[in-house]
């Protein structure tokens, strides 16, 4: 069933209980008001009656001439009784109804009764009242005066009546009103029913126009918020599948040729007519292929960590300065094969970071440096500036085309491929060096231009005091 017809029937229910609960109630109260106001008057009427009846009495008419006389004009039935409970007069002359005279039982008369007494039957109300005697006879008689409840209990009937005929033009007010307000909640709910759904199976491009500032407004707002991030996480999700896609079949790739190359070197050296050059020419070959897929697995290694493992780093105070120099000894005898000249230029200092990471990164850029420079300088330099100290790994080489550098970083990224390979690289080295800065919430600075060299910079906070014994440049 829609909303609005349900909203419609509460409305419709909610107002039949209510006003007959409130019209139970009030003709309850009214009944019992009209009753206790028909007893007072009665009463009171009775005794005018009575004292009148005293009055006729001194007269030489018969009684029943006297009660028709008097109770002519009055709306009550009068009956008057002798204390015997025998019918003296009466101006009752309807038909049909057969007047009660259960209450006149010897028990009624005869008892200490306090008049003018009440009673009530299914019918009727009686009051009686007592006479002490007339002056004709002088025996005390019971001056009845009763009156049907109906009769008692007729504006009731007019109340119940109005109440009950302003209800249904109520309800039918109320049907009208409610259909239309029900119609204006229904409708914000239906359409963010539509609209969820709309998200639940997966469409995220409509979004929901509702003009309203209360709930439903607020309602609608937060579903296209919800939508929209669904959306954003989707196309996020939708990239990096596309990634790792890449990076598996990139991965297949890189494994696959030294896997190539070794099998050539091996099935050559399986060969008997081989020269020991040949020979040293092929081992060499298959021995820098697996060092190659070796480095290709701890930057992978290295990669997933920072990715995965929230214990990557180890951030402690290290000499920066000996780092520097371990790799300079490290690298000197293949810069020196280059003709290619190593500076490292700075003084001792602390700084805060994860050594082992540091080293690798600064390992990469200088083994670039190397690997893409033919001619001049690689120079590792270090400088405390304002609290940090600022690291540059600078070349000579071949430099980088400003297209690629916002590519730099990726997986697999290569300027040139061939060469890239042919030196031993994996396509991962900026990539680790990347993920280890970017754990360590650090930025890292490119300067390029083709022909003439490279600067990579990036800083680390110092750690206060230095732990180096000797200064001086290193
Ligand atoms: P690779 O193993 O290929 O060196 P890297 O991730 O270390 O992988 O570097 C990605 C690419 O960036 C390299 O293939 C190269 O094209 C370029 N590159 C990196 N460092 C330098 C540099 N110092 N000079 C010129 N090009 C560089």
């Amino acid at each position: 069933m829609r909303i609005q017809y349900k909203l419609s029937i509460t409305f419709v229910l909610l107002l039949v209980f209510g006003v007959t609960a409130i019209s139970s109630y009030s003709i309850v109260f009214i009944r019992g008001y009209l009753m206790n106001q028909a007893e007072e008057d009665m009463k009171a009427d009775a005794r005018q009656l009575l004292v009148s009846m005293q009055l006729a009495s001194y007269s030489d008419r018969p009684l029943p001439e006297v009660l028709d006389f008097i109770g002519r004009d009055s709306h009550y039935d009068i009956r008057l009784f002798s204390e015997g409970g025998e019918l003296l007069a009466s101006t009752y002359r309807a038909s049909g109804e057969q007047l009660s005279t259960e209450h006149l039982s010897d028990e009624t008369i005869h008892a200490e009764t306090a008049y003018p007494a009440t009673y009530s039957s299914n019918e009727r109300f009686f009051v009686i009242e007592a006479w002490a005697g007339e002056q004709q006879t002088g025996a005390p008689m019971l001056l009845e005066v009763s009156r049907l409840k109906d009769e008692i209990y007729r504006p009731v009937r007019t109340i119940r009546w109005i109440i009950y005929s302003g209800m249904f033009i109520s309800i039918a007010i109320i049907l009208f009103v409610s259909f239309i307000f029900s119609n204006y909640l229904a409708k914000p709910i239906l359409a963010l029913t539509r609209a969820s759904q709309q998200i639940a199976d997966g469409d995220t491009t409509h979004s929901i126009t509702l003009n309203r500032t209360d709930e439903f407004g607020t309602l609608a707002q937060s579903l296209n918020r919800m939508a929209a991030r669904l959306q954003e996480d989707n196309q996020q999700l939708k990239i990096a599948n596309n990634r790792q896609k890449q990076f598996y079949a990139d991965i297949a790739h890189e494994i696959r040729n030294p896997l190539h190359t070794i099998s050539g070197a091996l099935e050559m050296l399986d060969m008997d007519k081989l020269s020991a050059e040949q020979r040293h020419k092929y081992l060499k070959s298959a021995q820098n292929q697996t060092e190659r897929m070796n480095r290709l697995f701890k930057d992978m290694m290295t990669l997933q960590r920072s990715d995965l493992d929230p214990n990557f780093l180890h951030v402690r105070s290290f000499p920066l300065h000996e780092i520097m120099e371990n790799l300079e000894q490290a690298y000197s005898d293949q810069a020196r094969d280059k003709g290619l000249r190593l500076i490292t230029k700075g003084e001792p200092v602390d700084a805060l970071g994860d050594p082992d990471k540091i080293e690798q990164v600064l390992d990469n850029l200088l083994s670039n440096g190397i690997k893409y420079t033919s001619e001049g300088s690689v120079t590792m330099s270090w400088e405390p500036v304002n609290g940090k100290v600022i690291i540059s790994v600078t070349d000579t080489g071949i430099g980088i085309q400003k297209e690629y550098i916002p590519k730099l970083f990726d997986r697999f990224f290569r300027t040139d491929k061939a060469r890239s390979r042919d030196s031993g690289g994996t396509g991962l080295g900026l990539a680790v060096v990347k993920s280890i800065l970017d754990a360590h919430k650090i930025e890292i600075e490119v300067e390029s231009r083709p022909g003439d060299g490279t600067t990579f910079s990036f800083s680390l906070p110092l750690a206060g005091k230095t732990s180096a014994s000797a200064a001086g440049t290193v």
